[in-house]
């Protein structure tokens, strides 16, 4: 196994719902088979329908590896973050490359945990989705003291979360 693959089975950030909240079907995908192999496909509503699947994403193993690896969607085969491109350039190493998605899984679980505290235990659903949920529902100010010291811990660690996968993960193309 090379240094990239050690470095994304290490990582699952563009699978885990971290970064990303669907998985869209393009032209290249047989829309049928990924659902056949078990991926919850809907298509979207708009005038121009996509179809799509949620992330986390139910093909991902615990060990981090794909189940559908050889029939991974095309947005799945050709997606490499700026932290995996700038360490197959040589502009970081591999290691401060896992260095960084150590440090942003961290944040994740931590992000997690505050939700889970919160109440909110749809770990099914993509952070970016659970956070906005969370500010509707108590976005209005009434709550608790502790309540509310969650949740401005929360806001904070969202903030941190995205200003790094912002500057580090994203590319300009793939900026959600
Ligand atoms: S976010 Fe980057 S390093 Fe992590 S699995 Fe995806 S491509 Fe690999
Ligand atoms: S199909 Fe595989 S590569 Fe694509 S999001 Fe799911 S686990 Fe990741």
């Amino acid at each position: 196994m090379n240094s990239a693959e050690q470095l994304c089975l290490a990582c699952g950030l563009c699978c885990d719902g971290t970064l990303f909240d669907n998985v869209q079907l393009g032209p290249g995908d047989d829309a049928k088979k990924v659902k056949a192999l078990g991926l919850p496909v809907t298509v979207t509503r708009a005038r121009t329908p996509v179809s799509q699947f949620r992330q986390p994403c139910t093909a991902l193993c615990a060990d981090r590896t794909c189940r559908i690896y050889a029939d991974r969607p095309v947005q799945c085969r050709t997606f490499e973050c700026g932290v995996f491109k700038d360490a197959q350039a040589g502009r970081i190493t591999f290691a401060a490359a896992l260095r960084l998605v150590k440090q942003v899984r961290r944040k994740a679980d931590n992000i997690r945990r505050l939700l889970r505290k919160l109440g909110d235990i749809e770990e099914h659903r993509p952070l970016g989705d659970r956070f906005h949920r969370m500010q509707l529902s108590l976005g209005s100010g009434v709550a608790d003291e502790a309540t509310a010291h969650t949740f401005s811990e929360l806001g904070l660690a969202m903030h941190q979360l995205n200003l790094l996968v912002c500057g580090k993960f994203y590319t300009k193309a793939d900026t959600p």
